[in-house]
């Protein structure tokens, strides 16, 4: 697979304390890669970095071969999209000026606003249901429409590639699938690249096609779900006991934690006089 963007011998640091190590990564283009692990473990803050927020300590992030930080900043924004975990808006700005805000890069000094942002900028709205919002104040919202709106501006951008921090979070079962449908088929109707931190390393499983597993700030394991997940992998990089089996749907791995009380018994014993199951 064809690389697009490259983390190479990577180290980020927030003041003294390293957070992520020497880290090598290989992003395929026109796919979908989910960066998953434990809290901590450097996920946003790798994120950030390969989005040219955060300058690395050492070593570089290359976009097509070349160095980020080497590119103007306007050419970074029309190429890279992020949706960071936190986002911050401006307060009481509604929907749709948010959305459009995802037109900033594209606009130049004597072409302000054109057919094309405007179509950008309904389809965001189209493809995130969220148009019937676009009057309203994101700060009266709900945490998942707040959520939807933010994914809306990211999509505005039309970048070639998406970085996502847990864009599923705040989101029900069924907005969270809309949303990951949603970058599925941006990547293969489109050809766009995306790149998403997710927390469910099920979900991870069903829409990556490629997986980074990090472990204390270093890429554990990397590929496809079904080639590198399995139950030594989910204790290795998430610190708990797991079966994994073939999900009956896609067929992808499916991660069965065994919390204390699913542990299987390791000998049988008696249940307690009275004791109800
Ligand atoms: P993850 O996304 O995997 O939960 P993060 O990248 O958010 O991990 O954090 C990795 C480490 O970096 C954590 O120890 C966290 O406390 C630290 N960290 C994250 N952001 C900052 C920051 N702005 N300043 C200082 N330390 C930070």
């Amino acid at each position: 697979m064809a690389e697009l963007l490259r983390a190479s011998r990577l180290t980020l640091a927030y003041d003294g304390a390293e957070v992520v190590r020497d880290l090598e990564l290989a992003v395929p283009r026109g796919r979908i890669t989910a960066v998953v692990g434990a809290n901590g473990s450097g996920k946003s803050t790798l994120l950030r970095a390969l989005a040219r927020l955060l300058r690395p300590r050492a070593g570089a992030v290359l976009l097509d071969g070349e160095a980020l930080d080497r590119l103007a900043t306007k050419e970074v924004a029309k190429r890279l999209g992020i949706l960071p975990q936190s986002p911050i808006a401006p307060d009481g700005i509604v929907v749709e000026d948010l959305v459009a805000r995802g037109r900033y890069p594209h606009q130049r000094l004597f072409r302000q606003w054109s057919a094309r942002d405007e179509a950008a900028i309904e389809g965001a709205l189209a493809a995130t249901a969220t148009a019937d919002l676009r009057d309203r104040a994101l700060d009266e919202l709900s945490g998942g429409q707040r959520q939807r709106s933010w994914i809306a501006m990211t999509l505005a951008q039309e970048t070639e590639v998406l970085l996502l921090d847990e864009p599923t979070t705040f989101l029900d079962l069924a907005h969270q699938v809309e949303v990951l449908d949603l970058l599925a088929e941006l990547v293969e109707g489109h050809g766009r690249t995306v790149v998403m931190v997710l927390h469910d390393l099920n979900q991870a499983c069903r829409y990556a096609d490629h997986l980074v597993a990090l472990r204390a700030g270093q890429v554990h394991a990397a590929g496809a779900p079904a080639e590198i997940i399995d139950a030594e992998l989910v204790e290795e990089v998430f610190g708990i006991a797991a079966r994994v089996i073939d999900d009956p749907v896609t067929g992808t791995p499916l991660c069965l934690p065994l919390g204390g009380r699913h542990r299987p018994a390791v000998e049988t014993s008696r249940p307690l006089a009275g004791a109800t199951r």
